[in-house]
C-alpha cells in the first residue's frame, strides 16, 4: 500500500465544495488501486483572513511544504475586496506561489468531444485538441527589477536568467517526451533581448532530447495561430506574461472554465488547481461544476505521485460522465442528459471508477 501526505486548500467560495469531490474520488481510485491519502486542511485567502487576519499563514506555508502534494480550490470573494492589496486573498496566492518555488505552472488544454458544441470555435477547427502549456510562473517581467512608478511614468522589468529557462525547458522537453513529441517555444526575440537568450537557450536544451521536434513561433503569432488551426500544437514552452495570456486563450477553446485543471511545480513541492476562481455567485449552492479539480488531483496523481493508472481511471470516469450526458448547471445547454448538484457530479465519477 503507498501513503501519500496531500495538503488541502479549499480556500473560499465554491473551493469549499469542489476540493470535497476531488477527495471523494481520490478515496475511491485509492480503494482500487491500493493507494492510501492522508489529508490536512490549511486556510489560505479570505478564509485565512477572517480566522488569521493575514491571508497566507505560515502553518500553510510549512505545511503544504511538508506534504508530498497540495490540492488547491480557489480563493477570493467580494467581502475581501476592499482588504489592503499586500492583505488582499489573491496577494497570498502569489507570495504562496513563490514560497513554494513552483516555477513550472502546466495547463492543459483538452477539448472533449462530448462538449465541442460548447466551444466558440468550429466543430471541425477543435476536435482532438490536447495542447499542454507549459508557463514559467515564478520569473519574467511580474517579478523583475527594477519596477515602479511615478505619477507620470510605470516601468517593469522583463529578466530571466538563463538557469530558470534551462529549468523550465526541462519540464517541457521531459513532458513532450510522454506525449506527441512535438514542443513549440513561443517568445518575442525579433524585439526582446531576453527573449533572444530564451530561444538560444532552449536551443541547446533540445540537444539533449533529440527525439523531441522542436520548433519557435513569436507569441504575436501564436495568439492567432491557437484560433486558427490549435491542432498543431502539442507542447507550448513559454514565459510567464506570455504564458498567462496564451494560457487562457488555450484553455477557452474548450469553451468551459469548470473542467480545465492546472499543476505548479517546482523543487520543493506541487500546486494542483482548477483554473477558475471562487465563483462567488454560486457559491454554497451545490452549482459548481467540480470536474477542474477532479481533474487537477488527476494531474497530481500522474506528475507527483507517479500513479498513472489511477490517474488514467479518473480521466477516464470524467469521460464516460460526460459521455453519458451529465451535466452540472454550467455546461447544461450542451447535450444535456440530466441535470446534476456539484456532489452528484462527484458521486458519478467516483462511480465510474468502482
Ligand atoms: P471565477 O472563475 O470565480 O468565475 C467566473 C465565472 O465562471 C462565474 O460566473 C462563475 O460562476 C463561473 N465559474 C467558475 N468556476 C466554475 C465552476 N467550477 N463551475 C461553474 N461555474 C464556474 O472568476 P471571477 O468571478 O473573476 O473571480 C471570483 C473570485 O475568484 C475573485 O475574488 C478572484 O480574485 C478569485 N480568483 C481566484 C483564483 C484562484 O484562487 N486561483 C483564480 C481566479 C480568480
Amino acid at each position: 500500500m503507498m501513503n501519500y501526505n496531500i495538503s488541502l486548500i479549499k480556500g473560499d467560495g465554491i473551493g469549499l465544495e469542489i476540493v470535497d469531490e476531488a477527495t471523494k474520488v481520490l478515496n475511491v481510485v485509492g480503494k482500487r488501486f491500493n493507494i492510501n491519502f492522508e489529508y490536512k486542511e490549511y486556510l489560505m485567502g479570505g478564509c485565512a483572513i477572517d480566522a488569521t487576519g493575514h491571508p497566507l499563514p505560515d502553518e500553510t506555508i510549512n505545511g503544504v511544504l511538508d506534504s508530498d502534494a497540495c490540492l488547491f480550490g480557489a480563493i477570493g470573494g467580494p467581502k475581501w475586496d476592499n482588504m489592503p492589496r499586500e492583505l488582499r486573498p489573491e496577494s497570498g496566492l502569489l507570495k504562496f506561489r513563490k514560497a513554494m518555488g513552483v516555477f513550472a505552472n502546466l495547463r492543459p488544454a483538452i477539448v472533449y468531444d462530448e462538449l465541442i458544441n460548447a466551444s466558440s470555435l468550429k466543430p471541425e477547427v477543435i476536435k482532438d485538441v490536447n495542447i499542454m502549456v507549459v508557463r514559467e510562473l515564478i520569473g519574467g517581467i511580474y517579478f523583475g527589477e527594477p519596477k515602479g512608478r511615478t505619477e507620470t511614468k510605470g516601468w517593469n522589468t522583463m529578466v530571466y536568467e538563463i538557469h530558470e529557462i534551462q529549468r523550465i525547458a526541462h519540464v517541457a522537453f521531459k513532458l513532450a517526451m510522454k506525449r506527441d513529441k512535438k514542443l513549440c517555444s513561443v517568445d518575442k526575440a525579433n524585439v526582446l533581448d531576453v527573449s533572444a537568450l530564451w530561444r538560444q537557450t532552449v536551443e541547446k536544451i533540445a540537444k539533449q532530447y533529440p527525439e523531441v521536434e522542436l520548433s519557435h513561433m513569436y507569441v504575436d503569432n501564436c495568439a492567432m495561430q491557437l484560433i486558427a488551426n490549435p491542432k498543431q500544437f502539442d507542447v507550448i514552452l513559454t514565459g510567464n506574461i506570455f504564458g498567462d495570456i496564451l494560457s487562457d486563450e488555450a484553455s477557452m477553446l474548450s469553451g468551459s472554465i469548470g473542467l480545465l485543471p492546472s499543476a505548479s511545480t517546482g523543487e520543493l513541492t506541487a500546486i494542483y488547481e482548477p483554473i477558475h476562481g471562487s465563483a462567488p455567485d454560486i457559491a454554497g449552492q451545490n452549482k459548481a461544476n467540480p470536474i477542474a479539480t477532479i481533474s487537477s488531483a488527476s494531474m497530481m496523481l500522474r506528475y507527483s505521485l507517479d500513479e498513472i493508472e489511477a490517474a488514467n481511471a479518473i480521466d477516464n470516469a470524467i469521460k464516460k460522465a460526460m459521455n453519458d450526458g451529465y451535466r452540472t448547471s454550467d455546461l447544461s445547454a450542451y447535450d444535456c442528459k440530466e441535470l446534476v448538484t456539484t456532489s452528484q457530479m462527484g458521486d458519478i465519477i467516483a462511480s465510474n471508477i468502482r
